[in-house]
């Protein structure tokens, strides 16, 4: 029998933010230890949904579930999260010894209280624990700063192919197909990772300048040896030593084949690096645009406030240009204010109540809050399961939430945050997107996986927040150099 292990813990880390990552912000999100992970993630649309549908029922197969942590973007993780997270899995692998395979579901953006590579401190405490004949093969996500040292200590790394990030339970069956043709001695993998000193704004892989990256991958992958491929954008706004972009070749013993994809790749992507920039628009242009579409839903991208990259939430910018705008039949998901949720319930459903609404965490960077006079139209207690691709399954808690009117703008108010990838928030709230003239959503790329069949029109808006859009304009103190595009390389 495989005694497999098999563990998450995620975070992406915006060291700009003074939210500090503790034990309750994953406690709201995921914190499950043994076998309630099984119970949570198994069929879910997750890495470990994948991993548990490669794994269960195989006849060779002892799979050991430790843990599965999660958490909302935002400042560093709380030294005692890492450690409680650390220590299980360190202890998991000499109580359940001996251990054959290790698949971990990580980030690979994660900055701690006292470290600034989180994965690859926690892989290095795993191998140090199981020793070098263990296979220690984990996925992560398409915006990780993948480090030295977890390439070092890991066997094999997967990060996503595709943002929206609609393929994380495929990644997860690919890595746990990887791990038991490796223990079943099929294949023996070889891993090459090559940084490139380029830091990529949040872009798409469905735009024109990423696709045939991707394309490109997967035409490596068909060849007879090569077992995986991945491009590691980078998370902008983690300022730490290593940030930027990587790209990842495993092969079939192949070390040499594994160096001469990562080196094609690379070689590729730092001759495009000029094009590789979103186009943007200010809140006119795009407010001015919404208004001369004739068809809708139009959705407004708010890049720069989305608490998936670790913004709070409660920026005010867009909303406040659309209220004075008196915008028509408009919906907006979501504006994090837990006391204005507070005055909504307070007031009572049918009620009109005066809110300064959002712009409470950040007012000099993400705007002031808004005064306004808010019909209160529905109270909720927050919570629905996303439908996917992208985290499908997993249930979302917002806790208690209200839907306010300010003439005709419908705004989820919420008590917690989340970055509002999927429909089922409007549903929830009894909202159809279908029938808005126009969505603004905190989202960046995400939302595209569930909203796009249902968008007439996308408008990228770009307003001062926290989710730099440019990374020209961060002020980074911890980011080697030099870099492109911060130096004139
Ligand atoms: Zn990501």
């Amino acid at each position: 029998m495989f005694q497999i292990i098999v563990a998450e813990f995620k975070h992406e880390t915006n060291t700009f933010s003074s939210q500090r990552t503790d034990f309750a912000a994953y406690r709201r999100s995921l914190y499950a230890v043994g076998d309630d992970l099984v119970s949570i993630l198994t069929g879910t649309a997750t890495e470990v949904g994948g991993m548990l549908d490669v794994l269960e029922g195989q006849p060779d197969v002892s799979l050991i579930p430790v843990v599965a942590a999660n958490a909302i973007p935002a400042g560093p993780v709380a030294a005692d999260v890492f450690e409680d997270i650390r220590g299980k899995l360190v202890d998991a692998i000499r109580v359940h010894g001996p251990i054959d395979g290790i698949l971990l579901c990580l980030h690979g953006a994660m900055v701690t209280e006292n470290s600034e590579d989180g994965e690859g401190d926690l892989l290095e405490a795993v191998r140090q624990a199981a020793g070098d004949g263990v296979w220690i093969m984990a996925t992560l996500d398409l915006h990780a700063n993948n480090t030295q040292k977890m390439s070092c200590c890991a066997d094999v790394l997967i990060n996503y192919d595709y943002y929206p990030h609609a393929d994380m339970v495929d990644r997860g069956r690919e890595v746990a197909q990887i791990m038991l043709r490796t223990l079943r001695g099929e294949i023996r993998p070889a891993m090459v990772c090559k940084s490139i000193p380029l830091i990529l704004p949040p872009l798409s892989t469905n735009e024109a300048i990423l696709r045939p990256y991707v394309d490109q991958m997967h035409a490596y992958e068909a060849a007879d040896g090569v077992l995986t491929v991945s491009i590691a954008h980078g998370f902008l706004c983690a300022d730490i030593h290593e940030l930027g972009m990587t790209v990842v070749a495993v092969t079939d013993q192949d070390p040499e084949r594994a160096g001469e994809i990562a080196d094609e790749l690379a070689a590729k992507l730092w001759q495009d690096r000029q094009r590789l920039k979103p186009e943007n628009m200010t809140v006119d242009e795009a407010l001015d645009e919404a208004e001369r579409s004739a068809e809708g839903p139009v959705i407004l991208a708010d890049l720069t406030d989305n608490p998936g990259g670790g913004s709070p939430g409660d920026g005010t910018h867009i909303l406040r240009a659309m209220i004075s705008r008196k915008m028509k039949n408009a919906a907006v998901a979501l504006v994090c204010d837990p006391e204005s949720v507070a005055a909504c319930v307070q007031a009572g459903v049918g009620q009109t109540v005066r809110l300064l609404l959002g712009g409470h965490i950040y007012p000099d960077l993400l705007g002031q809050p808004i005064e306004c006079d808010a019909y209160v139209r529905l109270i909720s207690d927050g919570r629905y399961r996303n439908r996917g691709p992208m985290s499908g399954g997993i249930v979302v808690d917002l806790q208690k939430s209200a839907v306010v009117l300010v003439d005709d703008i419908e705004v989820i108010v919420t008590t917690q945050v989340t970055q509002p990838y999927d429909v089922e928030i409007f549903h929830a709230h009894g909202i159809d997107p279908a029938r808005k003239n126009i969505l603004l959503l905190k989202s960046t790329n995400h939302f595209k996986a569930a909203f796009g069949p249902l968008a007439k029109r996308v408008l990228n808006v770009s307003v001062p927040g926290l989710l730099a859009q440019d990374p020209r304009s961060v002020s980074y103190i911890n980011c080697r150099r030099p870099i492109y595009p911060l130096d004139d390389l």
